[in-house]
């Protein structure tokens, strides 16, 4: 049979070994395994031609049971309901681990924002929010950023809400920028999270960061800042890349000239001091202990889960290992951290904006940094915890299963409470 790379397939079965290990209700999986509401919106934008064109966007509600929806919105050429529902039901797992009080949601528009000229993008975001208004707000559903998303579109979105409710509502979405009351510390609170996660995972391996080779897939929102963040701890991060391709240095990359590179020519490839290679190159190097996919799903899969040398992979893109290859990463004792636990620094901070909007008393951002380093620390100690007891059953699962009974079992119980089953 062929291997299943249909994210939301994916995120089904991830649910439905997690439902056989907890021995999971069946109303409560029944529940679990489908969104509750799915809306599809086709939006016409003014482009700078003068012609209107029509694109197709969604947000998927996947569950309310602990809180309203969270959950960011991607404009990507290729996105679909199918990813869309995924990466819904993966922000509710997220949510759920970190036990921050939300649900879990997902948008996406289909389109090519690399291509669009900041008034497009405007046009569109604020179009995008007209549409799908109803089905957003502080208590019902919680948009933030995600691939090719950026704080200044969040602005254009929650002013486009505000006008639509004839007052300010900064709680409605957050990543905004701090001008708009956005948190301190959100812009880099992904990889920070990312990197507290490395730390704690870093003692149990009894792995010294600061003589570890780290190779990063993506050079965005999340790997840009884990690239920042991971050699200041003292790391050496020897490759990286974007959707052109890769750059690679035994001796190290450089940061800012990295950033030079990608600012000037649109890619890292042009970066000079390193070698270039392709982005399934950089997962397989040879020469690295932790291995960061920042990018998109379906990276690491059965043609190369055994070609994966780093002893540490921490999943900060949504969904790049499958769970074909999450068997054999378990099985060879390679230590793959989820990416509802690892990337969960970004909704996090994205919580502690919403707080503060909703407070409107504003935290410094080394109050930010500890409460996040609080809330994601028990979070993996939490998943190592379950993954010894299940061991000490006699049930060896995988930290991401582990993860997902955690997770599991907090909304079942929610939904339980409320009498939905
Ligand atoms: N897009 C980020 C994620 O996938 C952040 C979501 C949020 O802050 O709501 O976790």
């Amino acid at each position: 049979m062929p291997e299943e790379l249909d994210p939301f397939k994916i995120a089904q079965e991830q649910l439905d070994t997690a439902a056989a290990v907890m021995n999971l209700d069946r109303q409560a999986h029944a529940i679990l395994r489908q969104p509750m509401q799915t809306v599809t919106v086709n939006i016409p934008v003014k482009m700078r031609n003068g012609a209107t064109k029509t694109f197709t966007g969604f947000r998927v509600l996947y569950n309310n049971a602990r809180g309203p929806g969270k959950g960011g919105i991607r404009f990507h050429p290729q996105e679909s309901i199918e990813t869309v529902k995924a990466l819904s039901a993966w922000m509710t797992w997220k949510c759920s681990l970190a036990n921050i009080p939300y649900g879990g949601a997902k948008g996406g528009v289909i389109c090519d924002p690399k291509s669009m000229n900041p008034q497009e993008l405007e046009n569109l975001s604020r179009a995008y929010i007209r549409a799908l208004g109803q089905f957003i707000g502080p208590d019902v559903d919680v948009p933030a950023p995600d691939v090719y998303t950026t704080p200044q579109i969040m602005a254009w979105m929650m002013d486009e809400y505000s006008k639509l409710k004839g007052h300010n509502e900064f709680g409605v979405i957050t990543g905004k920028p701090v001008e708009v009351w956005g948190s301190e510390g959100r812009f880099d609170s992904t990889a920070m999270g990312g990197m507290y996660v490395m730390r704690e995972a870093a003692k149990m391996l009894k792995l010294n960061i600061k003589k570890s080779k780290v190779a990063i897939q993506g050079f965005g929102n999340a790997g840009a800042f884990a690239f920042e963040l991971a050699a200041k701890l003292g790391a050496k991060v020897v490759a990286t890349s974007d959707s052109h391709g890769g750059v690679y240095s035994s001796k190290g990359l450089d940061f800012e000239k990295l950033k030079e590179a990608k600012e000037k020519t649109g890619s890292v490839v042009t970066y000079k001091g390193g070698e270039k290679i392709t982005n399934e190159e950089l997962l397989e190097l040879d020469d690295i202990d932790v291995l960061i996919p920042a990018a998109l799903e379906n990276q690491i899969t059965t043609t190369n889960a055994d070609k994966i040398r780093a002893k540490l992979v921490l999943e900060l893109a949504n969904g790049p290992v499958t769970p074909e290859a999450d068997k054999i990463l378990f099985e060879r004792k390679v230590l793959d951290l989820p990416d509802f636990l690892v990337n969960s620094g970004g909704v996090i901070v994205s919580y502690f904006e919403w707080a503060q909007n909703r407070q409107g008393y504003y935290w410094t951002q080394e109050e930010v940094y500890k409460r996040l380093d609080t809330i994601i620390t028990k979070s993996f100690t939490d998943t190592i915890d379950a993954q010894k007891k299940y061991a000490q059953a006699g049930k060896k699962i995988s930290p991401r299963t582990a993860a997902y009974v955690i997770a599991v079992s907090r909304v079942a119980n929610a939904m339980k409470a409320r009498g939905w089953y």
